[in-house]
């Protein structure tokens, strides 16, 4: 048997972390049993989809590395099979129109209610006589096409990841609508539970993967299975992603979407990493850090586990900087340049990469997420700087000027200024004006930067000199003090 697996994204928002964390166990599943991995794209709410959804969640999977087999299948072109389905349920006596309106449900459930009973449709219309029927179309109404769920059916399943479970047809909501009413042919539009199992019988799925939010719905679908004479797929409910109060993680939550987390400066890889990590426990626990391949030698459903993965921010923190750490500068530096435009700052890798790729050389140990890069060198990416009380406060201390004119002349004078070059000038300055080194290399960087901290003083002169800038910098602190 080849294992065939989907991910089924409905296109009614951008690609949401929850979805692909399910993406992620799906291709994992699939690449380890050199099976399948299929994209549909469930669109049938119409009202809802967007095709820039859709282009959102394709380039997202394709960013994370989720590459599919099969598709993009799109419900909207397969209408007619649904269709082809719904008759068959009709013809087999195992669904039927039901002629309610909105106002006779609503009043039924008020009434139920009243009773402290759950609400559910309590499948009045389901042995309508054809005069009934005949008498209620009469009357211009629309049927919606429901599907016999009997309540004393137990449906049973044996989880991949939650073993047996078990579920009454009696709190299955009763008899399920499976077909919107058609305005002009005798059903319309099919909905989610009957287009799911219709497609996956369709494109031969061994096994349905998906949010633990779900199971409600499997057993509502295994019942179709059965119906429709086909065979039943392994069924596997992943956890819920949580937040830090151990709820569901939502739109409340603010960062959800995969763009979210790209615009905040995670690296595919790392992103990718966390969330085979978010429910799955590899078998040395203690190995973090794998790409998405070598996972996929080591994953099974089996440890997945049961309980709601919490998302853990601190972790994804510290996998993004591992893959950052990692990476050459001259690749680092390509995806930081939105980041600096972004911010404002200008930059040209075609006239000027060897400078960038030296700052980020030099920056990239104190990045977490790539968005970091802009505190990290805003003193350094442009001509001038502010300079903050703190630093005019200090440079109005006593030697603090004399150490920045001789700074100046050594620059004028010297035909170089490498790293050698640089800590020559601050151990002649300090001689010669018979000061600490501390004092020195303070009165430096407040007068570069225009702050007290910052990152590495000889590296951030160095590149401040490649530009031409420092010698204006430390003239214009000159004029503070
Ligand atoms: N369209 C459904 C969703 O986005 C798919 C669920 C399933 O995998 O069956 O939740």
């Amino acid at each position: 048997m080849t294992v065939r697996v989907r991910i089924a994204p409905s296109p009614t928002g951008n690609l949401h972390i929850g979805t692909a964390r399910t993406a992620v166990f799906n291709w994992l599943y699939a690449r380890h049993y050199n099976g399948k991995f299929i994209l549909r794209i469930e669109d049938t709410d119409e009202a809802r989809s967007r095709p820039e959804y859709t282009e959102n969640i394709t380039s997202g999977l394709t960013w994370l590395g989720l590459t599919w087999d099969e598709g993009p299948f799109f419900q909207t072109q397969r209408l007619d099979r649904y269709q082809q389905a719904i008759q068959t349920l009709l013809d087999r006596g195992l669904a039927y129109p039901c002629y309610c309106t909105p106002e006779e449900l609503d009043q039924m459930r008020e009434e139920q209610k009243a009773k402290g009973l759950a609400p559910r449709y309590d499948n009045r219309h389901r042995n309508l006589t054809a005069e009934a029927k005949a008498a209620l179309e009469a009357e211009g109404r629309k049927p919606v096409i429901r599907f016999k769920i009997d309540d004393d059916r137990s449906v049973v399943w044996q989880d991949a990841v939650r073993g047996q479970v078990v579920w009454q047809g009696s709190d299955l909501g009763g008899d399920m609508v499976i077909a919107r009413a058609g305005d002009t042919s005798a059903f319309g539009q099919p909905l989610y539970n009957l287009a799911v199992v219709v497609d996956d019988i369709d494109m031969d799925i061994t096994h349905v993967i998906r949010g633990e939010d779900h199971i409600a719905n499997t057993a509502k679908q295994i019942l179709l299975y059965e119906a429709l004479g086909a065979k039943v797929p392994v069924f596997a409910h992943t956890p819920l992603i949580l937040n830090q109060e151990g709820r569901k993680l939502s739109k409340r939550d603010g960062v959800t979407s995969i763009d979210d987390f790209r615009k905040l400066g995670f690296l595919p890889e790392a992103l990718a990493n966390y969330m085979t990590l978010l429910g799955w426990t590899p078998p040395d626990s203690t190995e973090e850090i794998f790409t998405l391949a070598e996972a996929a030698e080591k994953f099974d459903l089996d440890r997945v586990n049961k309980a709601g993965a919490k998302f853990d921010w601190a972790k994804l923190d510290w996998i993004n900087s591992q893959y950052l750490h990692k990476m050459a500068a001259q690749d680092l530096v390509e995806l930081l340049v939105p980041y600096w435009e972004e911010a404002g700052y200008e930059v040209n890798l075609d006239s000027d990469r060897y400078w960038w790729e030296s700052l980020t050389a030099m920056v990239a140990p104190s990045l977490t997420r790539l968005a970091d890069v802009v505190k990290e060198t805003r003193l350094l990416v442009a001509e001038s700087v502010e300079y903050t009380p703190e630093a005019v406060e200090f440079m109005q201390q006593e030697g603090v000027k004399a150490v920045i004119e001789q700074v100046i002349g050594a620059i004028s004078e010297a035909a170089s200024l490498e790293e050698a070059e640089g800590k020559a000038i601050i151990k002649d300055v300090t001689k010669s004006l018979k000061v600490k080194k501390g004092l020195v290399m303070r009165s430096l960087r407040a007068g570069l930067t225009g702050e007290m901290h910052g990152p590495d003083l000889i590296q951030s002169w160095l590149l401040l000199h490649q530009k031409g800038w420092d010698k204006g910098r430390l003239e214009k602190a000159l004029s503070l003090i």
